[in-house]
């Protein structure tokens, strides 16, 4: 789950992490009340969206020399006419892909005067299976172009669990930093901070960018954006308040009230499998037939009727879908029970499109026969390559006019 960046510096801040003082707004006179709470003589406008890049961002409805979604105002009257002009408009940036996201709220924040911007982030190394520290002198800028261009401006430092963050954690991202005395102390108490957060809220990201060194020599968090990991969501029911449902992907959305694990993909071959791996296999399989999965959709181990009927609606919503692979191992779940389940959820969704199915496990073949006898036109499989290279076949083949 991520959060907006005004959510994300409140929760820090908590965590003693310096940041400058905002209001989110969800109106220009929120904005504006916002902007006479907060001192002058600069304050910063900034859209909220779950993406980055906001402030080389261009709205849809603006010309190309509009500013982006992040401006710097030096007036109440400058916040009032920019957030007029942001809200409700459509940024895209080189995160939210070319239809971009709808603004819908805004952070009005003290503006601060910069001296130098840097990039930390926490994350969660797979290869070390430690908390990484990843930090740059190059900040403001898009990480990965630094991690392509200038690799050795990028230092990671990686935290033992059974140890936990020590101070000599701090010292080498100061030192990778360039930060020296005062500040070298005070980017380990960020850290530090930054740490406690992580660990606190069982995040899967914490991304700094700017870090920023203000004139008065002090450090401050300009920008965060954080996730976090959804397997610990039980844990930290207070978080599920700052998640906004509209920078969700509906299918997603709903896909999460059956417990469906599901993720829209760009192709046209709709899946529906039980268990991670074999949806990784079978989207591997399509693409080995030359084919592209449209999504991956994982129905879980005891995929009964109503869940199967509805990773039916979410595959068949999605336009792109132009044929759907039904891929289960009936282990736990019978494989009988399952074919009862398609049936009636295809004959439920009136299916539109050509449907290949493999079953195999327990019962496959009074499995096979309700597939058979349901006079529905489900296409039997025998086993994975068979059912990709059908699918492919039926997904290719030329309609007739
Ligand atoms: P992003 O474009 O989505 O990453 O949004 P950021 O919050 O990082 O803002 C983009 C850039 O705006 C930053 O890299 C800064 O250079 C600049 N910026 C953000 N806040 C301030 C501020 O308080 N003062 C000044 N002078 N610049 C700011
Ligand atoms: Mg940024």
């Amino acid at each position: 789950m991520n959060i907006h960046e005004y959510q994300a510096k409140e929760l820090l801040a908590k965590f003693g992490v310096p940041v400058p003082a905002g209001f989110a707004a969800m109106s220009v006179d929120e904005a504006v009340a916002a902007a006479q709470q907060l001192p002058g003589p600069l304050w910063v406008v900034k859209a909220q969206i779950h993406a980055g890049g906001r402030g080389k961002g261009k709205f849809t409805e603006l010309g190309p020399d509009a500013k982006g979604g992040v401006r710097l105002a030096r007036s109440i009257d400058e916040v009032r006419d920019n957030a007029a002009e942001m809200l409700g408009k459509t940024l895209v940036t080189i995160q939210t892909g070319a239809a971009g996201k709808q603004v819908q709220r805004l952070y009005i924040t003290d503006g601060v005067d910069i001296a130098k911007e840097f990039y930390l982030a926490l994350l969660v190394d797979r290869e070390t299976g430690r908390i990484a520290v990843v930090a740059s002198t190059e900040g403001g800028m898009d990480i990965e172009t630094v991690a392509h261009d200038t690799p050795e401006k990028i230092a990671t430092i990686t935290i033992d669990p059974a140890t936990g963050l020590m101070p000599h954690h701090g010292r080498s991202v100061a030192a990778a930093l360039g930060l020296k005395g005062d500040l070298a102390k005070q980017c380990a108490k960020v850290l530090s901070g930054l740490y406690q957060a992580f660990i606190g809220t069982d995040a899967s990201q914490i991304e700094i960018n700017p870090l920023a060194v203000t004139d008065k020599g002090e450090l401050m968090v300009l920008d965060a954006k954080v996730g976090f990991d959804s397997n610990a969501e039980f844990r930290h029911k207070d978080l599920a308040e700052l998640r906004d449902l509209t920078e969700e992907d509906p299918m997603e959305i709903e896909a999460s009230k059956y417990d469906l694990s599901y993720i829209k993909l760009d192709g046209s071959i709709g899946c529906m499998v039980n268990g991670a791996g074999l949806a990784m296999a079978t989207m591997d399989i399509i693409k080995l037939e030359g084919a592209e999965p449209a999504n991956f959709l994982d129905v879980g181990g005891g995929a009964n009727k109503e869940k199967v009927t509805a990773a039916f609606k979410i595959i068949l919503s999605d336009p792109a879908v132009k044929g759907i692979l039904v891929n289960i191992f009936g282990g736990i779940m019978r494989c009988d029970i399952i074919a009862d389940g398609i049936v009636a959820a295809a004959r439920e969704v009136s299916l539109s499109v050509p449907l290949v199915v493999r079953l195999e496990g327990t019962n496959v073949q009074q499995g096979k026969d309700i597939l058979a006898q349901s006079g529905l036109p489900i296409i039997a499989a025998n086993d994975l390559g068979d059912a990709a290279r059908k699918i492919v076949a039926e997904v290719k083949a030329p309609v007739a006019a």
